[in-house]
This record gives C-alpha cells, structure tokens and sequence, in this order.
C-alpha cells in the first residue's frame, strides 16, 4: 500500500518532527546531568564506597510527573553505578498522609520500572531512634524546649534583614528540658503550647539556621503508628537522619532545600549517626500547560474540576498512565531534558514528542471510525462475507497481523465523504474512487438523506481487483480512508483530550491556575465504531487508530457499557502547526 497517499499524516508536520529530531533527539540519548560527574569523581575519591540513594515522597497526594523526573533520577543514577535507591515514605505528619496515597505511590514507582531496595521503608519507623537524637541534643546543650506561641516564634526568628532574638527559654537548664520533651512526648502538652528546638544561631544570614524546630505537638493518629506518637519531627530534623540511617550516599532533591543544607550537615555533624550523607540539590522539572504541585492538582480533583487523580488529563502519574503514555516514554523525556540546577520550563511538546516516538515504533494499527456514516456496497452480496487480513503494525512484522472482515455495509467516518469536495479534498467525492486501507476502492454512486435532509448512508459500488493492486485500467485512485465493517464492529465511545489549561505558565496567568482552564480538554465521541479485532483489547492496550492517533483501553466502561478508548495523543503537532500557521 505503500504507493498510495495516506490521509492524514500531514507533511508539515512530519518535517516538524524530524527536524526536531536532528537537533536535539539523536540518539543515544544522554543529557547532561552535573550529578553523574559528582557520583563518578565521589566514588573515584572514595568519599563513597557504593552509590546509594532514595526517593522520598509523602503521602500526601498522588505522584506527578515532577515526582517522576525525581524517581528516574534517583533509581536511574542507582542503576548506572550499580548502587541501591530506596523507597521511602516520609510520613511525618499525620494530618495530610493517608494509606490510599501510600498504594498509589508504591505502585507508580513499580509501573515506571524500578525495583527499590529491600522493603519499603518509612521515616515512622525511625520515630524512636529520632526521639533518641533529640534528647541527645538536649544532653549536649545543642536543643531546648521552647515555650513561645507559634506566633512569637515567628516574630522572635526575625526576617532576611534583621537577626533574630533568643527565645526566653533558650537558656533552660538540660534536665528540664528533657522533663518537659517527655511531658510532650507522652501526650500531657496542649497542641501549639511547647516546641523542641536546636540551639543554633538567631543572628545566622540563614533563617533555617535560627533555632529550628525539630518537634512539634500533635495530637492526631497517625496511619502507620496509631496514637503512639504526640509528637511529630520537623522534615528537617527527620530527613537527614533518615538518610544516614540508611546508609544512604548521595541525597538527592530539589532547590528549595538548597538553604536547608547547612542544617541537615549541621544534624548529621552533631548526632551519633552512622553514615555521613550528603545532600545535592537539582532544578525542579516544570512544564508548560501544567501544573506540578500537590495542592494545586488536589484542588482540580476536590473542586471536581476533573474527574479524580487519575483523569486522562492529570499531570499525576496515574492520570498519565490512563492517558496511555508508557513507562518508557517518561523514562526517555527525562533523560532528554537532563538534570541541571537552573530553573526552566520545558515545553509540552517533548514530552508529545518522546510518546509519540515510543508508540509510533510499538503500538500497533487498527481501524476505529469516530464518526460514523453508514456504506453500503450495491454490489456485494448481501449474505457474503469476506475476511482480510492486515499487518499490525508498517514495519514490526514481529507484531503479526490481524483479521478484517469485509461485507456489504460497512462504516466510514462522515469528515471522510463530501458531496461538493473544497479544494485538495483527496478523500471520497460523490461520483469518485477512493480507496479503504487494506482493501478495496470503493466509488460513491449516491446519497441517502433524511426528512432533515442530513446524509444517512451512501451508496457505492466497489471494484473486486483492487485488493492490495491498483485499479487494472490504470485509474488513479489518490485517498486512502478507515473504514470498520459493520459486521463485527465494536460498539465504544472514544474520549479527545486536549490541554487542560490555555496559558502555556498557568500558575503565573491572569486569575489563578484555575481562571485558565481549558473548556474543551475533554471531548466525548459516542456510538463509535472499532474494528473486530479490538474486542479482545485488554485494559491499558495501546492502539495507533490509522488516521487518529494514538489510542489506550481505558479501565472503566462507557455510557452502555461499552469500552472506552481514552486518546493519549494525536499523530501530529497540532498546537506547533497551529502556531506556526499564525
Ligand atoms: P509538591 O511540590 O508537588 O507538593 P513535594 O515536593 O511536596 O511536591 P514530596 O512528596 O515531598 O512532594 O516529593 C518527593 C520528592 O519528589 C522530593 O525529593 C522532591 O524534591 C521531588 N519532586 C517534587 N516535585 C518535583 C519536580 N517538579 N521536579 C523534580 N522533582 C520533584
Ligand atoms: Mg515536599
């Protein structure tokens, strides 16, 4: 079939893609990343014997497509160097963590493809040893139980120009304090009424540095440890202990925690721990049309903006995988956009491109028709039945090949037909040959309307010698349509997304993220019709729908019961050959 010109993959944007290509996408990819030369140059030094890392999230929402990068990050830098990266969830506070979010994560991580080390692991566990450090802080002089409201340690710590004060209980004698943590400990302290604090530096340039908490009251029940705990430990006062508890190398997050590093040295520098950490800091992955932060993607779901965690439409990692996107797909445009620490955003369109090159060379084709106009051929028996056979995929023949049946009334999709075609319209013209991937040239001899006057059905003849040839008289047949038979047709409803907002940086648009969302990102096609072979699809299949995009079986069942296929994305560029038009 390679002779004949096939609808819809338009040139502009195959040109698009492969000039995009040559720039930047030659493989192999590998980006820069400043932390592989840090890994090599510390395991070459010796300052580490092995490479081992973590990713730890809370549990406090769903992954997004930010936690992604930093996963592939971690485990990929792990597996590079042949070291371990664990999972753990850093589960202290008990007011916003929740065990769905602890599934939903842990599976994430095993669909993107990586294997921690070892079991999961959670910084609950480590409560007792933490509480331990804590009071050997207190034993060292180095922490205090300080008594200001919230509000007054707010106004005691000072702001980026001024210093700080000392607390009044700053000089609180050692014993007291460790009598005053326990009163906290087991539960006697009001919320809000007592902190534990590090004695470090009120006057230090760095406000982490004046006199942080590392304790707060709370008494809330926490999913792992129940009511055991009325206290909870500061991020800082956990993470890095937790680190060196487990031995880990290199601890690797994002910027904002750059000003937070001299107080995790200055922990694992005063505290009995058993391994000397490090933290590195990279830039946050930010991408355009999207936003990746927790509360904000809480809000779309409770605000009931989009249908859950896991809408099609989601940045999360479940709303992705819905989508259809692969594993893969997200492994490579991570690589592709590298690690760095300058900020920037990336654009949508490598994240487009990096599935659309991942399911171009691996999904295989089938035929759906979104919307359906009834084609029946004059002359093709009415009781008979053929069946073709098609390739599934233009060159992976180790992909098979699928069975057609062809009959009398067959399906074409309505933008297919025209009575008065516009110019270029290469498709089927009442009077004119068109051919039907896989198989025959069909010529429209005649339209059936309703009352309305709306076309119904077509008419058309078709020519028995045209089956994987061209005509024998040397008649030029330019189109090739779908088409789906009406026999054995699959009844499902297919769902169009498009971007969920309209301004390329959301967070920053006029109004608010949510002023600027998109009111056509979801777009629902009822009464479609699929080719046969698609009743055997299983959930998360992936489909080329010839002429559409890309297609993935989604979980759940449509209006009817019918399957829905969800569009993961479509075969071209639309939003870059929009623009580029303008
Ligand atoms: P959010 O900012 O969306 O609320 P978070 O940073 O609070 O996310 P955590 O569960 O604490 O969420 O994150 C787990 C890990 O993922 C951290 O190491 C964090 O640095 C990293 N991470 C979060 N967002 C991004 C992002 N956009 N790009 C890269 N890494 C990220
Ligand atoms: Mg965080």
């Amino acid at each position: 079939m390679g002779a004949f010109e096939y609808c819809g993959a338009r040139p502009e944007a195959i040109l698009l893609n492969l000039h995009f290509q040559r720039q930047t996408m030659t493989e192999p990819v590998r980006s820069s990343n400043f932390l592989r030369t840090i890994l090599r140059e510390d395991l070459e030094s010796g300052r580490a014997s092995a490479v081992a890392t973590r990713f730890p999230p809370e549990p406090n929402g769903y992954l997004h497509i930010g936690h992604a990068k930093s996963i592939c990050v971690n485990f990929g830098l792990a597996q590079e160097f042949g070291g371990t990266c664990n999972l753990r969830f850093d589960d202290t506070n008990p007011d916003t963590e929740d065990t769905e979010y602890v599934d939903s994560i842990i599976r994430d991580v095993q669909w993107l493809g990586f294997e921690w080390n070892g079991e999961v692991r959670y910084a609950s566990d480590y409560f007792p040893r933490l509480y331990e450090w804590a009071r050997h802080l207190v034993e060292s002089g180095l922490a205090y139980v300080c008594e200001l409201s919230p509000e007054d340690t707010r106004l005691y710590r000072g702001t980026l120009t001024e210093p700080g004060r000392d607390s009044p209980f700053r000089g609180r004698p050692a014993a007291e304090s460790l009598a005053l943590l326990e009163e906290m400990r087991a539960g006697r302290v009001e919320e809000g009424k007592m902190t534990l604090r590090a004695k470090i530096d009120m006057s230090s340039p760095n406000l982490n540095l004046r006199d942080p908490v590392l304790y707060r009251v709370k008494h809330a029940v926490h999913h792992r440890t129940g009511d055991t705990w009325h206290i909870y430990p500061s991020y800082d006062f956990a993470h890095g202990q937790e680190d060196a508890i487990e031995g880990i190398s290199h601890s690797i997050c994002t910027l904002e925690f750059e000003d937070h590093r001299p107080l995790y040295d200055w922990f694992i520098e005063h505290l009995p721990v058993p391994a000397r950490p490090r933290q590195y800091e990279f830039a946050r992955l930010n991408l355009s049309y999207t936003v990746t932060s927790k509360r904000k993607l809480k809000q779309l779901v409770e605000e009931s903006h989009v249908e859950g965690w896991d809408d099609p439409r989601m940045p999360t990692v479940s709303g992705l995988r819905r989508r259809g996107l692969t594993p893969a797909s997200l492994r490579d445009f991570v690589e592709r956009t590298g690690v760095s620490r300058s900020e920037s955003v990336v654009d949508l369109g490598v994240l487009e491109f990096c599935i659309r090159d991942d399911l171009d060379k691996n999904a295989p084709r089938a035929m759906c028709v979104l919307r359906p106009l009834r084609v029946v051929l004059r002359n093709f028996d009415a009781g008979a039945q053929q069946t073709l056979r098609a390739p599934c995929h233009p060159s992976r023949e180790d992909l098979g090949t699928r069975e057609l049946p062809f009959g009398r009334e067959l399906w074409i999709d309505r933008d297919d037909f025209r009575v008065e075609p516009e110019k270029d319209f290469k498709r089927l013209v009442l009077g004119q040959e068109v051919r039907l991937r896989n198989a025959y040239v069909i010529r429209a001899e005649e339209v059936v309307r309703d009352a309305a006057g709306e076309i119904v059905e077509l008419v058309c003849s078709y020519d028995p010698d045209t089956l994987g040839k061209n005509p024998a008289d040397g008649r030029k047949v330019k189109g090739v349509i779908h088409w789906v038979a009406a026999a054995g047709a699959v009844d499902c409803e297919v769902r169009l997304y498009d971007r969920l907002f309209v301004d390329a940086s959301p967070d920053a648009a006029e109004g608010g993220f949510l002023a600027n969302l998109n009111a056509r990102s979801l777009e629902i096609l009822a009464g479609c019709k699929a080719e046969a072979s698609l009743s055997g699809a299983t959930t998360g299949q992936r489909f080329q729908f010839e002429r559409e995009g890309y297609f993935c079986l989604d979980p759940r069942r449509g209006e009817g019961d019918v399957p829905v296929f969800n569009r993961t994305i479509g075969l071209r560029d639309t939003w870059a050959s929009a623009s580029k038009g303008a």
